[in-house]
């Protein structure tokens, strides 16, 4: 294997260590970093994702509270819940919990929550404040790709990086922070043509798709950095991402793991956007 492996969860470790300092030097002035979760409906993959941001949010000492809510929930019930938790002064982020429940628009809750206390940077005036190249919450999948990239010193300036996936929390953000970074980006999606010889072009290649291995060897040049933001759960139980690791990691020059890569990066920033919020960070 010629990769080297970019370790999420040793940086998001030592990312959290930086974040329980911040959370005592809030101490001192009276503030505890508040994290309210809203979990509708009974995912069981968001029930695992809560529980670790949750774990995660106690280890650091930012206080968390998770407020369940029933699949059958109204959307004008959900928006009311944050509006509410708006209002409260010892919360200081916000974050819902996707996916809502069918019946529920998720743009008009996600627009409900005050951009201050939008700790996954999905408001649309914060996706906008990136965009404008004046970022406040930037979402936190993205954030932490960009951490990890940074701590390994992969060169950005000028790489071309290819971004499989357009979504508006993972892909087209993650596409910004390059581009800001003055990498020439080309983003993928599901109707791109030729996507195997795009792949092969980057320097730098983000999956984003949530398809187990679809981003195999054949598609990495060689010494590219392999960023694999997928989470898939295979039959047999065990988590894949979206890059078949054995393979492309004979060719890239770094990749990340699944699990063990971007997740924990993930967590890690929303914890920092956290305490961000609740005024320890500028
Ligand atoms: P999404 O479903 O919103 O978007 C998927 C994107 O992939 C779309 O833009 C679509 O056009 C594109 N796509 C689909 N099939 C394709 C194909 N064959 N070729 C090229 N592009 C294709 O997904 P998302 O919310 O952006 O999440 C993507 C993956 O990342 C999922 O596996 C999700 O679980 C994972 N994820 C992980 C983290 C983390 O912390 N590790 C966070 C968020 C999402």
């Amino acid at each position: 294997m010629a990769a080297r492996i970019l370790d999420g969860k040793s940086l998001a470790a030592q990312v959290r260590t930086e974040v329980k300092q911040k959370v005592e030097a809030l101490a001192q002035r009276g503030i505890r970093p508040g994290l309210a979760v809203i979990l509708a409906g009974d995912n069981p993959a968001s029930r695992v994702y809560v529980r670790n941001k949750v774990l995660a949010s106690e280890q650091t000492g930012v206080r968390s509270e998770v407020y369940e809510l029933p699949a059958s929930i109204s959307e004008e019930a959900l928006v009311d819940r944050v509006l509410a938790l708006n209002d409260d002064p010892d919360v200081h982020g916000i974050l819902v919990q996707l996916p809502l429940p069918k019946q529920v628009d998720s743009r008009r809750v996600l627009a409900a929550v005050a951009p201050a206390k939008d700790v996954d940077g999905f408001h649309e005036s914060n996706l906008g404040a990136l965009l404008a190249g004046a970022p406040r919450m930037v979402p936190c999948t993205p954030a932490g790709v960009m951490r990890l990239l940074d701590h390994a010193g992969v060169p950005l300036a000028g790489a071309h990086a290819v971004v499989i996936g357009r979504s508006n929390i993972v892909g087209k953000p993650v596409s910004i922070l390059l581009l800001q970074r003055d990498a020439t980006v080309t983003i993928c999606h599901s109707k791109s043509r030729d996507l195997e010889n795009i792949a092969r072009s980057a320097d730098i290649l983000v999956a984003a798709v949530g398809r187990a291995k679809l981003v195999t060897g054949r598609m990495v040049k060689p010494g590219a950095c392999v960023i694999d933001v997928g989470v898939n759960r295979l039959s047999d139980g065990s988590l894949a991402g979206d890059v078949d690791f054995a393979s492309a990691a004979e060719v890239a020059g770094w990749i990340t793991p699944v699990p063990g890569g971007v997740g924990p990066m993930t967590i890690a920033m929303l914890l920092e956007n956290c305490v961000r919020a609740a005024g320890a960070l500028k």
